[in-house]
């Protein structure tokens, strides 16, 4: 079984017609990892024993000739946020590097409901603060397409994990860009989808109101599987959506002439890098060809997108983060005299440096004094972010830009330079603030050969249309 391109249709039609087992498919995953992801890092755990016994499972299935569900023994990689019942979970910190969560992420379970194998937890920026993967409190992820750099972040283990072929599909999450902007970086798909249409009930809460969690996979289709699993109403998270949730995949059919593109100049302007210009413009004029009607839109706000995210997302991260304490979960400082110097150290010794610049930040901007001028502030801009798209929805059904402004940067290049790395995510966070779907899907490589990133964003809850978009993009790019 050779683990390499591997689809989820192609993993699970070879185990159901026993071409393969899905225990010969997970062993030769494992054999993959060993030999490579000493220089990569995408994984934090590995969970042999459950993906045991689920391939057992599929493999008895099969053996009985009843159809396996539609991810039978597909292996997937699970971001680190993510809580799954009896196995660590550690955001990346080390103030969690010791949890062990008593119950499944729904997504996680929706998942392995459907059949997938879990090979393990992937690595990430501590609490999903970053860009770049660098934030992890056990060591950073190499770029499997150039060891030298970046994989992106914060789902950066996800996305290392499918590019290198050490998963078939893998979970992430955006908070302002952190599922699509690593799926760039490495090469694959990545799908944000509308705010409140996967269930948040287990993934460890980075800024509540802006958390999503979504897959990263090799191709579209693959993506449109995936969703359309995870996707739906969950009695355990009162935000998510009871929206009914289409067969993404068959909606991948659907021709897209007469498809309305909207192209905005705030995503083409100062601090683009002329190559991913180039090759996004060269895109988009493919689907004109392909018979859709490419309509310049203006999204005026845009330029106000990262100090709106980085109040709201660090106002938000400071109260979530208020929980660990020592006392509850995870690490506690040893040989504390008061309560107060426990709490105190714990957290001193068991944040990170990024997380705590994000808690100060946002304590901050909450504080009685200041909370009008700045998170208020955000909040009000936030809506007009949020305007914006509304208004240029009225004339396109989906938007294009770069995922990014440039390809991945070299490990350390912005370590030192926070407002460097935010604006990484210049072309993403807008998405996660006005709560629309939004994917990045391959779109050639620079003269380096690294990958770029092509993003659609959506209507809310229209995730079909931006799925059917990408899907011709990837067709005409094959
Ligand atoms: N890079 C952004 C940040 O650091 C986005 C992170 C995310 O989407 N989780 O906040």
């Amino acid at each position: 079984m050779n683990p390499t391109f591997l689809t989820i249709d192609a993993a699970r039609s070879s185990i159901q017609d026993r071409k393969t087992t899905s225990m010969a498919m997970v062993e030769s995953f494992y054999e993959r990892i060993q030999r490579e992801d000493a220089g990569i890092g995408a994984y934090l755990t590995l969970t042999r024993e459950r993906a045991i016994e689920q391939a057992d499972r599929m493999d008895r299935m099969a053996a009985e000739g009843k159809p396996l569900p539609p991810l039978g023994g597909v292996p997937v990689a699970i971001k680190d946020v993510m809580c799954t019942r009896g196995v660590r979970t550690t955001a990346g910190s080390k103030i969690l590097g010791n949890f062990i969560p008593p119950y499944d992420c729904t997504a996680v379970a929706r998942l392995e409901a459907a059949g997938a194998v879990v090979l393990g937890k992937a690595n990430c920026d501590e609490f999903a603060m970053g860009s770049s993967n660098e934030n992890s409190a056990f060591r950073p992820v190499h770029n499997p397409r150039d060891k030298t750099r970046v994989p992106g972040g914060s789902s950066g283990g996800s996305a290392a994990a499918v590019a290198a072929d050490m998963a078939v599909a893998a979970l992430g999450s955006d908070t302002g860009g952190s599922i699509r902007q690593p799926a760039a970086f490495c090469g694959v798909v990545g799908l944000m989808p509308t705010y409140g249409r996967v269930s948040r009930y287990g993934l460890i809460a980075f800024a509540s109101s802006l958390d999503h969690i979504g897959p990263l996979t090799r191709t579209v289709k693959d993506a449109a599987t995936v969703l359309r699993i995870i996707a739906g109403r969950d009695p355990m998270d009162s935000t998510s959506a009871d929206v009914p949730v289409p067969d993404y995949v068959e909606e991948l059919e659907k021709p897209v002439r007469g498809i309305r593109i909207g192209v905005a100049k705030e995503y083409f302007g100062e601090g683009l890098d002329p190559e991913v210009r180039k090759a996004v413009e060269d895109r988009i004029q493919t689907l004109a060809k392909l018979g859709c009607e490419v309509v310049p839109v203006s999204l005026p706000h845009s330029k106000y997108a990262i100090p709106t995210y980085y109040l709201v997302a660090t106002a938000e991260a400071s109260s979530n983060l208020a929980r660990f304490d020592g006392v509850r979960y995870g690490y506690r400082a040893k040989n504390a005299r008061t309560l107060s110097e426990m709490y105190r150290r714990s957290r001193d010794e068991g944040f990170g440096a990024e997380v705590k610049r994000r808690i100060m930040l946002g304590t901050y901007a909450l504080s009685a004094g200041y909370y009008d001028a700045y998170y208020l502030k955000a909040q009000k801009v936030r809506t007009l972010l949020t305007r914006d798209f509304e208004d240029a929805f009225k004339t396109v059904d989906a938007i294009v830009t770069p995922t990014t402004p440039t390809a991945a940067f070299k490990l350390g290049e912005k370590v030192d330079d926070p407002l460097a790395m935010y604006l990484a995510d210049i072309y993403t966070v807008t998405a996660d603030l006005a709560g629309i779907p939004g994917i990045s899907i391959p779109c050639g490589r620079t003269r380096d050969n690294l990958p770029i990133g092509l993003q659609i964003l959506g209507k809310h809850f229209d995730e079909a249309t931006i799925l059917r978009v990408a899907e011709a993009f990837e067709k005409t790019s094959a």
